[in-house]
């Protein structure tokens, strides 16, 4: 089955790819078929967003269309940066980092919990959907760590480790993204099987 990622982020690219191709799903990113999807992440909650990724790439492309809308929710920050977690300083990673980094400056460890969140909703051009949602817990560190990853990996530490030093499959495997997308390939299984 082929299946459209509506999704400009490279890195949710790749751990999409990663995750669906074993899984035996032909996956493409939007620019990859020269397309760019132009939409305003107005909803309240992850799964709000994704849908109207979803729904927005699938008018487009005439495929069925996944997408997750995925973000940090840092307990001391009643929940920030969330939906808003890729504009949270308006400079990109580096810049999202160290705002982070500025908000917890006086929380101490005991206080620096928080958890990714991930949201997937897949419509399809019948207008069928299917949704799934996954989450990671971790602590928010001190200091950036490790290269991989994206986002804000370097500071979210899961054990000793920040996500920026955990190897592809070690993150895909506890990951926010990782379960939901174990998750909704179940569902989607269970969808082909019905409509088969
Ligand atoms: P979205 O593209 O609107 O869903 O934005 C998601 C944002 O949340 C990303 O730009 C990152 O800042 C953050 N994020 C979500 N998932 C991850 C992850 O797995 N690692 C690091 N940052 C993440």
């Amino acid at each position: 089955m082929k299946l459209v990622i509506a999704t400009g982020n490279e890195g949710k690219v790749r751990e999409f790819k990663r995750i669906l191709e074993p899984m035996g799903f032909e996956v493409s990113s939007l620019k990859e078929m020269g397309l760019v999807l132009d939409v305003e992440e107005t909803g309240e909650t992850f799964l709000e967003n994704a849908r109207t990724k979803a729904e927005a790439a699938c008018r487009l492309t005439g495929l069925a269309a996944i997408a997750d809308d995925s973000g940090l929710c840092v307990d001391a920050l009643d929940g920030a940066p969330g939906v808003y977690s890729a504009r949270y300083s308006g400079e990109g990673d580096d810049g999202n980092n160290q705002k982070l980094l500025r908000e917890l400056r006086d929380v101490p460890p005991p206080k620096r919990t928080g958890r990714y969140a991930c949201a997937i909703c897949c419509t399809f051009p019948d207008g069928e959907e299917l949704t799934a949602e996954g989450t990671c817990e971790g602590i928010i560190g001190y200091e950036l760590s490790g290269s991989r990853g994206f986002g804000y990996d370097p500071l979210f530490y899961v054990g000793e480790r920040s996500f920026g030093q955990y190897g592809d499959e070690e993150k895909d495997a506890i990951s926010h993204r990782g379960k939901a997308l174990r998750l909704f390939c179940d569902k989607l299984k269970e969808y082909q099987a019905q409509n088969a």
